[in-house]
């Protein structure tokens, strides 16, 4: 299996601005911003998708989005923001690993498109 772009950005083989990481997820700012702060926190692992994660990885998903919340905070989202994981083709899914977006720095609507 070749490697997805989010395992090439956490093996730092491939540059993006990675802003927070450690041994089980990494944070970086997505290239193709929706919002004035846009971030994606990805687990190393790569776990296709939510649907495709099994009871295994738990923990795992417990301290993503645990994660999110610190980078969101550190960020300066204090206001408020959203997180978005997107799955399967109509969920508008285009990259093939597990990540979270988190969306802010400005008033998100609802519904989304
Ligand atoms: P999704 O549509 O939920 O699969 O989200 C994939 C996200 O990855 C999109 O918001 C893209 O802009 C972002 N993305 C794709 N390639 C890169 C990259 N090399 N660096 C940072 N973000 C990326």
């Amino acid at each position: 299996m070749s490697k997805t772009i989010f395992e090439k950005i956490c093996s730092r083989e491939i540059p993006a601005t990675i802003i927070y990481e450690d041994e089980l997820v990494v944070a970086f700012r997505d290239v193709n911003p929706q919002a004035p702060v846009h971030i994606l926190v990805v687990p190393r692992q790569p776990i296709t998708r939510l649907a495709e994660a099994g009871p295994g990885a738990q923990a795992l998903l417990g301290h993503l989005l645990l994660k999110a919340a610190q980078v969101a905070r550190q960020a300066g989202l204090h206001g408020g923001y959203r997180l978005v994981i997107n799955n399967g083709p109509d969920g508008g899914e285009s990259v093939p690993h597990l990540h979270c977006h988190i969306l802010g720095g400005r008033a998100m609507g609802w519904p989304p498109g």
